[in-house]
């Protein structure tokens, strides 16, 4: 593997982050996507930041941490303008209400297109905490969350760019079709079933893939990189630069492949073209 710098396009930033200065300065990120929570969430004891703090670590280090706010479906349609004239980078969304394609929704990814941003939606399984530890209003129905829904509302909003994160495991035999004919539709390796996700991405990579622009190409322009860790924590940054470690010891054992040479679009490229794509078309 060479040494290109990667884009983490799945991260998360806990409230008061410290020791980021170490991330800026270990040379292995060009950028790193913070995916905003809901703010009343915790992980492990830790409140996630809120949307300010996003902002001002990103004005700390400019370039290389862009915020992403929460899509909260519990707040009306204008929180997308607000958060762009704020200069966010894209959205996030996860533990929606309804379906992520129910017809209530599509406001807001009308929105989001016309700004030509990115939306990254959990998708796949996910922590089922104890009522009492759940923000009120969400639902964490994985159903609400499978890759089909992706499909649906991907189709209806061409310029849309939707990023589903972990594969959708266990539902990636529904996601890869669904990526594979839309143009729109992305998927990231982000999350703790590592492995899973490399076996996946081996057995698939070649699939033909619909892309931008009526032009053709493979999955592996349409695989994003990302972590899915929390920064802010000195502990959780020696596990992220492990994780890194390990995905490295992978694109080292595939360096034979026939797609090798596309690692550096699966580790920055592809993400850096669809931020540049919003970038086009960002009417601020
Ligand atoms: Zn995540």
């Amino acid at each position: 593997m060479n040494r290109t710098k990667i884009i983490d396009a799945h991260g998360h930033l806990l409230t008061g982050a410290q020791d980021l200065d170490r991330i800026a300065e270990c040379g292995i990120f060009e950028q790193i996507w913070l995916l905003g929570l809901p703010e009343e969430l915790k992980i492990a004891q830790c409140l996630v930041a809120t949307t300010k703090e996003m902002f001002e670590v990103a004005s700390r280090y400019p370039g290389l941490f862009l915020p992403f706010a929460y899509l909260d479906f519990r707040h009306p349609v204008e929180q997308v303008d607000r958060m762009v004239e704020q200069g966010i980078a894209g959205f996030k969304a996860i533990y929606p209400p309804l379906p992520y394609d129910h017809e209530s929704y599509f406001p807001y990814y009308e929105r989001i297109a016309s700004y030509r941003l990115p939306v990254v939606f959990h998708t796949g399984i996910v922590t089922s905490p104890p009522l009492s530890e759940r923000p009120v209003g969400l639902s964490y129905h994985p159903a609400n969350m499978a890759p089909g829904n992706l499909y649906n509302l991907a189709g209806a909003f061409p310029d849309l760019t939707a990023i589903a994160a972990h594969f959708s495991i266990p539902w990636n035999n529904e996601l890869l079709p669904a990526v594979v004919r839309t143009p729109n539709l992305y998927v990231d390796v982000s999350g703790g079933m590592r492995s899973r996700c490399q076996q996946l991405m081996k057995e698939n990579i070649d699939s033909v893939a619909s892309l931008r622009g009526g032009r053709t190409g493979t999955l592996v322009d349409k695989v994003i990189f990302g972590i899915d860790a929390c920064y802010g924590r000195a502990n959780y940054h020696q596990d992220i630069i492990d994780s890194v470690t390990d995905w490295n010891g992978f694109w080292n054992d595939v360096k034979h492949c026939s797609w090798s040479s596309k690692i550096p679009a699966i580790v920055r490229d592809n993400a850096a073209g669809i931020i540049r794509w919003a970038k086009a078309g960002n009417i601020q």
